[in-house]
């Protein structure tokens, strides 16, 4: 009883002293929230003041676990590069740590001053349709999902376990790609598949890139001037990957990814929709294993495997300039794909406010957005050319009497990850 009594006043008060010190650190105004964004040998992060949400330092370490890996640390206009032996994700958290606090390229004291850190996650299945503070039994439920995505999650547990170890007092926070779609409704997520098959594996459509698109949804309403619930929106994530979001009054209504990312738009290499009967056909013509025809569709195909030419947009943009028809034809596809799930979700929401274009096509190529666009002046939509070049900035790229306006807007999910760790250690 007595031994009870003084194990349970020593926990006590190692609680009351991690909560004065979070007190101290999240209610005081310096709070500094650190983001991480771990791939299966690459780790990305962005160490944020969240006073004014300024970007302290930022970073990135390839080849974790190969030879020649590589720590590439920013801070202010500086960039260091530091090249060691970093043979897994600890180390590469470690590399990270002592180069935030590093005396001559740091931009910390110590590493007591990091309130919190946020992690990207992928996937969080049906588990959460938001943002969490990871516990035990959090974790419990992210390793549950490395079915649903064996590529992504294990990294991300990685990145998660090994600031566990070497920051013990500060907490974690996760942030999931998947958790801005769980909103939508069973007739956007189901497949037309026997139901028992939807209970016995899960097999639905989840979406991804759910930060970005909650990110550029909450800015383009801000830029109309609404409160997210009054808008009817059209998000377009163009990138390597891409996807389209409907988001009504601030949710996350239908999206073009699924199960897997493969789904909706056909991407960089990913084929996006394909009728599933392709694989077997092709397993059975070319005696694919499962792995072959995974590789051949998520690898191999998209604008890549249809130019022949690349999976960047700029290759392609640059060949089809040149005359390359088979370039043209990818971009062709891919702007076709666009407009016709723009269509699809201007019926699902029963009107648009705004398009919204973001990531680094969606963003960067003001041709890809003309082609998108044409010809959806049934829509309200009308775009000015001259704004539609300007590039690097938020931007309303539609004329004045447009009745749907079309948006730029910069994705940040880093910054998105800051602000739901922030919220959550806060309270
Ligand atoms: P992300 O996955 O968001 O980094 O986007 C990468 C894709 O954006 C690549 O296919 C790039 O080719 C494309 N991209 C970036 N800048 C441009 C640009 N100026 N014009 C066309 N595509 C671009």
């Amino acid at each position: 009883m007595q031994k009870d009594f003084c194990s349970c006043s020593v926990l006590v008060i190692i609680d009351i002293k991690i909560t004065f010190r979070l007190i101290y650190k999240i209610g005081g105004k310096n709070v500094k929230i650190l983001v991480i964004n771990c791939g299966s040998s690459s780790l990305k992060y962005q160490l944020f003041d969240m006073e004014n949400e300024a970007v302290m330092a930022k970073g990135l370490v390839e080849r974790i676990g190969l030879p020649g890996s590589i720590l590439t640390h920013r801070y202010g206009e500086e960039k260091k590069e530091i090249q060691a032996e970093i043979t897994n994700h600890e180390k590469a958290i470690k590399l990270v740590l002592d180069a935030i606090v590093h005396p001559e390229y740091g931009v910390l004291k110590s590493m007591k001053d990091i309130a919190a850190v946020g992690h990207r996650v992928v996937h969080a299945g049906e588990y959460f349709s938001g943002s969490v503070l990871l516990t035990e039994d959090v974790m419990k439920a992210i390793k549950k999902n490395i079915e649903l995505a064996p590529l992504h999650n294990p990294p991300n547990i990685m990145g998660i376990e090994a600031c566990q170890r070497l920051m013990p007092d500060v907490p974690q926070v996760a942030v999931f790609d998947t958790a801005f779609h769980q909103t939508m409704p069973p007739k956007a997520y189901l497949y037309g598949i026997p139901y028992e098959y939807y209970e016995k594996y899960k097999i639905r459509k989840y979406g991804f890139h759910g930060t970005s698109h909650k990110y550029v949804s909450q800015r383009a309403a801000a830029l109309l001037g609404k409160a997210p619930e009054e808008c009817k929106l059209i998000t377009c994530h163009l990138g390597n990957g891409s996807s389209v979001a409907a988001i009504d009054g601030g949710k996350s209504v239908d999206t073009t990814m699924g199960f897997t990312p493969l789904e909706g738009l056909m991407m960089g290499t990913r084929s996006g929709d394909i009728d599933a009967t392709v694989i077997t056909f092709l397993m059975e013509k070319e005696g694919w294993t499962t792995e072959q025809v995974n590789n051949f569709v998520n690898k191999k195909s998209g604008v890549l495997g249809l130019s022949g030419v690349s999976s960047d947009f700029r290759d392609l943009e640059t060949a089809a300039g040149e005359g390359n028809k088979r370039a043209q034809l990818a971009l062709d596809r891919f702007a076709y794909g666009v407009k016709k799930y723009i269509g699809a979700y201007a019926a699902v929401l029963n009107g648009v406010d705004a398009i919204v274009f973001t990531a680094g096509l969606g963003e960067n190529s003001a041709s890809m957005r003309e082609s998108i666009c044409d010809g959806l002046g049934y829509l309200g939509v009308k775009i000015d050319s001259a704004k539609n070049k300007i590039r690097g900035q938020e931007i309303d790229i539609s004329t004045a009497d447009a009745k749907t306006k079309v948006l730029v807007i910069p994705t940040n999910e880093e910054l998105m990850i800051a602000r739901d760790t922030y919220e959550i250690v806060q309270k």
